[in-house]
């Protein structure tokens, strides 16, 4: 790592310590003796997500994008805000230190991020996460078109 005080020397490491999500770096310039701190996140390479048939794949943050970018087709959602979103998801997952989780429960914290960003988008998410019968999809449809109606009415 260069210095990022004089961006010429090489540094050294003269201390490190290592909690659950990072390792904490003490690092000394080798050629003006300047000194600071580095913060590394631990990588948990082996995160599975284990899908409603069952069967076990690696996380991928393309993939879940790709999911939340087609249940907000033609929504007036900025991208950023979905990359925002997904980051999020996936510092809450590695944070949560665990090497499996459930594609339902990736699925509820999407859910959670997207209601109120966009209903619509959030129904979309919830019929393919949940299976959602059509009639529970209708229904949970005209409860936020009610909530929008309350909120022009108010
Ligand atoms: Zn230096």
């Amino acid at each position: 790592m260069t210095c990022p005080d004089c961006h010429k020397g090489e540094t050294r490491v003269i201390d490190s310590r290592e909690d659950t999500q990072a390792i904490r770096r003490r690092r000394e310039c080798m050629a003006c003796q300047f000194r600071f701190t580095t913060f590394e996140r631990i990588e948990v390479i082996n995160l599975m997500v284990t899908k409603r048939d069952g069967t076990k794949e690696p996380f991928s943050k393309e993939k879940l994008m790709a999911g939340i970018r087609m249940a907000s087709e033609k929504r007036p959602l900025v991208l950023e805000k979905l990359e925002e979103m997904v980051d999020q998801i996936e510092r809450d997952l590695y944070s949560s230190c665990k090497n499996k989780v459930s594609s339902n429960q990736i699925g509820k914290m999407v859910l959670t991020h997207l209601k109120p960003l966009d209903p619509i988008a959030y129904l979309r998410f919830t019929s393919v996460y949940r299976s959602l019968s059509l009639e529970a999809f209708e229904e949970e449809l005209n409860q936020i078109l009610q909530e929008e109606e309350s909120v022009k009415d108010g």
